[in-house]
């Protein structure tokens, strides 16, 4: 097997090299942000959005981090894989507690982590159900704290499911790692941002890009029935482009119908940053 590139407290290594505290925030609280940023042939797709979003998420939790130097490790990081199509996972922890504590000590440095993977950017179809978001309230920090997706997505899994549409109160919120659209005749609809939603790249690309190609785009408070009326649903994320729902098990859905509206989205986006 191929090593895989990584980088730890800025020292290049290779994964199965590096050695970690298990006094590291990251393990004992989550008390850590990233990001997942994709690149396709040799160019980082949307970087500077990731690194804005890795700053926001960062602020959010008070955490402190050079984004010059962390923009060119994720750079160099690419570079040293030779890889081509791919993606960089970067995290940023509070740091190491001399003991556990949940009140920290102002005192800790920052550790941060990354490592770099080829990945095929490839059209998917999805089977998926829908589940009560069970997530905490501030969602729309990219932390690592991630037992709520975690938890649903691995339930759905027994059932032969790739994904899960999550919805708060019967408003829906998110995929358990993507955000979700949908479309009904000509219009495409998709959650608003809030706190219960990660302001996802790929919702934000795709979102201004179908706009100029003159499709209308709605972004509001929908329900778990309104996916009952939708004729095609998809989910976004850095990894996955645009997955196509095929199922949805619980609600007896089946999307197998007229989907071009997110045919034509497919392509643009497609066209756009993959071509
Ligand atoms: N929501 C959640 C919960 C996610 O984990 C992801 C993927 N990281 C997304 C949305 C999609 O975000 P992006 O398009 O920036 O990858």
């Amino acid at each position: 097997m191929e090593k895989i590139h990584a980088v730890y407290n800025s020292i290049f290594n290779y994964l199965d090299e590096i050695k970690i505290s298990p006094l590291s925030r990251a393990y004992t609280f989550s008390d850590s942000v990233y990001e997942v940023i994709p690149f396709f042939n040799s160019n980082s797709i949307a970087f500077e959005s990731h690194i804005n979003r890795l700053e926001r998420s960062c602020k959010a939790l008070n955490l402190s981090l050079d984004m010059d130097k962390t923009s060119k490790e994720i750079i160099d990081l690419i570079a040293k894989s030779n890889l081509i199509n791919g993606y960089v996972y970067y995290q940023v922890s509070r740091g190491i507690d001399s003991i556990r504590s949940h009140m920290f000590d102002d005192s800790l440095s920052t550790e941060t982590f990354g490592y770099v993977v080829s990945h095929s950017f490839k059209s998917q179809k999805l089977k998926v159900m829908t589940c009560e978001d069970l997530r905490w309230q501030r969602c729309d920090i990219k932390s690592t704290s991630l037992l709520g997706n975690v938890m649903s997505m691995n339930n759905a899994r027994m059932s032969g499911c790739h994904e899960v549409i999550m919805h708060k109160n019967n408003i829906l919120t998110e995929g358990g790692a993507s955000n979700v659209f949908f479309a009904i005749e000509e219009t495409v609809f998709t959650p608003a941002l809030s706190n219960n939603i990660l302001p996802g790249i790929t919702r934000e690309l795709l979102i201004d890009e179908i706009k100029q190609f003159g499709i209308k785009v709605e972004e509001g408070d929908y329900s778990v029935d309104d996916l009952k009326n939708a004729q095609s649903v998809w989910l976004t994320s850095s990894t996955k482009g645009l997955a196509q729902v095929t199922n949805i098990l619980d609600l007896d859905i089946q999307l197998n119908g007229d989907n071009r509206l997110f045919q034509k989205c497919e392509q643009i986006f497609f066209e756009k940053f993959f071509s």
